[in-house]
């Protein structure tokens, strides 16, 4: 269990001062300079050594992302961007840290931005994200006002501005090269990759795009130390991460947490359990609503890392756990996903495009039992056929959800159907 004092996240829930007075005295921006002056190869390799992996979904390293922009200038300039579009279904953690503990961002901002050799950034924040956007705006303004921000970042002697950009509301502008399309004011559809955004992202310069936590915890690991960052969880899972917890717990919450925690521990500790008891619970999906559920019987002895969740076919994702109780028609929620994924697609490519609408009328058909027994092969075959064909992850997103569906729950689908044609209940779905 994460102690008290290794949180990163000191106002996760507004009780205390957020602004910069407040967060000043909870230990943000104190001897921001010190580290800059340390030069930018010491900053990446600190965020390196912490082992700190992108808290978006992928979970890349996060310095070596880093390292990959340019070390020299060829006369272009280089962007720091912040994707904080958390648009993912059941994500709600970066908009935590947004309208409570701000100044963890910003300073973040001006650290990264000198880590990358950016003196400018970009926080792309979702439409939707109205008090959000003050709060963040609020602590730009302090952060310009006490001369942590603009020339001379914090007395550092590196140059650094920083925007606050809001979108319009769409998914897919949370995938990085869309972003960056919506950022220059185009309509927000992913780019072919390659070339990356290091080389060629925001206004064809050099741009490395992160995620709100992967930089919000960065202040706090150079001060604390990238050894006491990477003691924490599982090797190759280092730290605490934010976990966002809906659905049929007694508690839905926010939390921070040491990386590799059991999930049972998790819902049982912060979330009052599963509603009606660990007994009660039909299944999860541990990281947001583009990874393939798990069942109870492997969320038993669920880690809640990175690479324990790959092993079982599923994912960390943005770490939101979606509960889902025996009471959850599991079919009609995966169908819910498919049809938030077809209605999200920017229509470029024709798998995505066409792909998730088929796929989200078979689901129709899966959810009222009437379709073929064969139609379950069939729709997996779609999904196979649109997962690894798109120019971004959505089409995986789209694809993912059904295939953990009929993995685990291949039964359910099989003794709706057959209820269907027969009227009679199957002994597995009468259990
Ligand atoms: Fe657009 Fe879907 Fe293709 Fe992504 S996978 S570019 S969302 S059509």
């Amino acid at each position: 269990m994460l102690k008290d004092e290794d949180r990163i996240f000191t106002n996760l829930y507004g009780m205390e001062d957020r602004s910069i007075k407040g967060a000043m005295a909870r230990g943000a921006w104190d001897g921001t300079a010190g580290y800059i002056k340390n030069g930018r190869d010491w900053i990446v390799e600190q965020v390196k050594a912490s082992g700190l992996r992108g808290r978006g979904g992928a979970g890349f390293p996060t310095g070596l992302k880093w390292s990959f922009m340019p070390k020299e200038s060829d006369g272009r300039p280089a962007y720091l961007v912040v994707n904080a579009d958390e648009s993912e279904p059941g994500t709600c953690k970066d908009r935590e840290i947004m309208r409570h503990d701000p100044h963890t961002l910003v300073e973040g901002c001006l650290i990264a931005g000198f880590g990358m050799g950016a003196n400018t950034g970009y926080i792309y924040i979702r439409g939707e994200f109205i008090r959000e956007r003050e709060a963040l705006q609020r602590a730009i303004d302090e952060a310009y006002e006490a001369g942590f921000l603009g020339k001379n970042a914090a007395g550092s002697g590196w140059d650094f501005d920083l925007y606050l950009v809001h979108g319009a509301g769409a998914y897919i502008c949370g995938e990085e090269t869309a972003l960056l399309e919506s950022l220059e004011g185009r309509k927000g559809m992913p780019r072919m990759k390659p070339p990356f955004p290091a080389g060629v992202g925001l206004y064809g310069c050099p741009t490395t795009v992160n995620n709100v936590e992967s930089i919000a915890v960065v202040p706090t690991i150079l001060r604390r130390g990238a050894e006491w960052f990477s003691s924490m969880g599982r090797p190759n899972n280092a730290g605490t991460k934010l976990f966002g917890i809906s659905g049929h717990v007694e508690n839905p919450c926010v939390v921070e947490e040491e990386m590799s925690i059991p999930l049972r521990e998790l819902l049982d500790r912060h979330c009052g359990g599963v509603r009606g008891g660990w007994k009660n619970l039909k299944a999860v999906i541990p990281g947001g609503s583009s990874v393939p559920l798990l069942p109870a019987d492997i969320c038993n002895d669920a880690i809640m890392d990175f690479d324990w969740l790959r092993e079982q076919r599923s994912g960390l994702g943005t770490a939101a756990v979606i509960v889902m109780d025996q009471s959850t028609d599991v079919i009609k929620a995966i169908w819910r996903l498919s049809k938030f994924y077809k209605h999200e697609s920017c229509g470029q490519c024709t798998p995505c495009r066409e792909g998730t609408g088929w796929m989200m009328r078979v689901m129709d058909r899966l959810v009222t039992g009437e379709a073929e027994i064969e139609e379950i092969d069939m729709l997996l075959d779609v999904t196979k056929q649109v997962e690894g064909h798109t120019i971004c992850a959505l089409g995986d997103a789209a694809a993912w959800p059904i295939q953990g569906l009929v993995r685990h729950f291949r039964n359910e689908i099989e003794d709706r159907i057959k209820y269907k044609k027969s009227g009679r209940v199957s002994s597995i779905a009468a259990e």
